[in-house]
């Protein structure tokens, strides 16, 4: 990663300001991987249970996320594919919180996907492409001033000093401001080109730029330095943690894919924009880019998940160990005639009267729910007679049915007496 090729972008879409090259030098005093700057967000309000397992929160698998994706912010909008005014972006920001979407930090929809966090039925994260300098002069106060977490997606030669970074591409210095203020700083490659084989490419050595294209051993050299170099140098460079890649003018295949993958990236972006939902794969993201000529695109972002019925129509399945349920999933008790609980605090905000309870047996049963300790519970009264009870908790959380199922067993012989465990004295036959 010493050895770095100065590539200029093809001058599509973004128009660049081209500036002197400048190798830069990365700092080697932190090996890669170093700790994520990122407030690593506490797992959600689960009852501590004295287990030595570690507890996944439950997950909301029918929540919904969109990802904003945003450029430069200008007073002047003279490139309406990449600019928006600071005026438009922060009614955005704005809009997002009167139409009571959450916006969380991309770390947390990683989170959420590998089943470790649950996040509210409605998100956004918030992203900013190719690190101009406008994003930490005009969005960061903006993106402070309502709270909300974003990331960076940084292509390294674009940063001020690099062969592409020119005097309104942001600094080193403004990312690690950022990162100290707890933003989640990722990679967008190193010089900002398709990645696909057999595409031109600008290499750009000692000022000179050549167009050209590379294939096989070359081109692997130069992906290796796009995808792999690109992440080394922002850990190596900011002390941080990258595990996410958003992909140039969103233009990958499965190559591309598989180097990503394997260089440990643990999530891919594009610009197609959509609902991001529990099971949307984790290597092609769609971000809705939001630009000055899109004025659209943001309403409709909002609308895909503000009356999204694809989500709306699923059970979300919680686990009954996020319950801490009574008796526990796998538990057999020695009581017929069992009480019955879960805690349900950590589905989210539930609709009282939508709490139901379904015992195997007896059908739908007169479940109390105290919404102040979020318990469901029942005091089974008449004698279950199967060796194993099956119990169905659902209710309605912001709209959304989840569901939780368990079971226990019932020892054979146990008696109708008290609810607290109990030996049984002398098993009947
Ligand atoms: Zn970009």
């Amino acid at each position: 990663m010493m050895f770095r090729f100065a590539i200029v972008p093809l001058l599509l879409a973004l128009n660049f300001s081209m500036c002197k090259k400048h190798e830069t030098v990365s700092q080697s005093s932190q090996p890669a991987g170093g700790s994520s700057p990122t407030p690593n967000a506490a797992t959600a309000g689960v009852a501590p249970v004295a287990t030595p397992k570690i507890k996944k929160p439950v997950v909301d698998q029918t929540a919904q996320v969109i990802i904003f994706c945003y450029h430069r912010l200008v007073d002047k909008i003279r490139f309406p594919g990449t600019e928006i005014t600071p005026a438009a972006f922060e009614a955005q920001m704005k809009a997002l919180k009167d139409r009571g979407i959450t916006v969380i930090p991309m770390q947390d929809l990683l989170a959420w996907k590998r089943g470790e966090k649950n996040i509210p039925p409605r998100c956004a994260v918030v992203t900013f492409d190719d690190g101009w300098k406008s994003q930490y002069e005009v969005a960061f106060p903006i993106m402070k001033k309502y709270g909300y977490p974003f990331t960076m997606f940084i292509y390294t030669e674009g940063v001020r000093g690099g062969a592409l970074g020119g005097g309104e591409a942001i600094t080193w210095e403004q990312l690690a401001d950022m990162r100290d203020n707890g933003i989640d700083i990722e990679a967008h490659s190193a010089t900002h080109q398709d990645l696909r084989e057999g595409h031109n490419i600008m290499l750009v050595s000692a000022g000179k730029r050549t167009k050209t294209k590379l294939n096989g051993p070359q081109y692997e050299q130069w992906m290796q330095n796009e995808v792999v170099g690109s992440k080394q140098l922002l850990e190596q460079r900011l002390g941080i943690k990258v595990n996410c890649f958003a992909v140039p003018f969103g233009s990958y295949n499965e190559h591309v894919k598989e180097i990503a993958r394997g260089a440990g990236y643990e999530a891919m972006f594009t610009v197609y924009g959509q609902p991001i939902t529990f099971t949307s794969p984790l290597d092609s993201i769609g971000r809705y880019a939001i630009e000055a000529n899109k004025p659209k695109v943001f309403e409709d972002a909002l609308k895909m998940i503000g009356t999204s019925s694809g989500g709306a129509a699923a059970v979300a399945e919680v686990g009954a160990k996020d319950l801490s349920t009574q008796p526990a999933d796998g538990e057999t008790v020695r009581t017929a005639l069992p009480l019955i609980k879960a805690n349900l605090t950590g589905v989210g905000q539930i609709e009282p009267g939508s709490v139901q309870m379904r015992v195997s047996g007896l059908g739908v049963v007169p479940a109390n729910y105290d919404p102040k300790t979020g318990t469901v519970s029942y005091q089974v009264t008449q004698k279950l007679r199967e060796k194993s009870c099956t119990v169905i908790v659902s209710a309605k959380s912001e709209g959304k049915k989840v569901e939780a199922h368990w079971t226990f067993g019932i020892e054979e012989g146990a008696t109708g007496g008290a609810a607290a465990p109990k030996p049984v004295a002398t098993p009947k036959r």
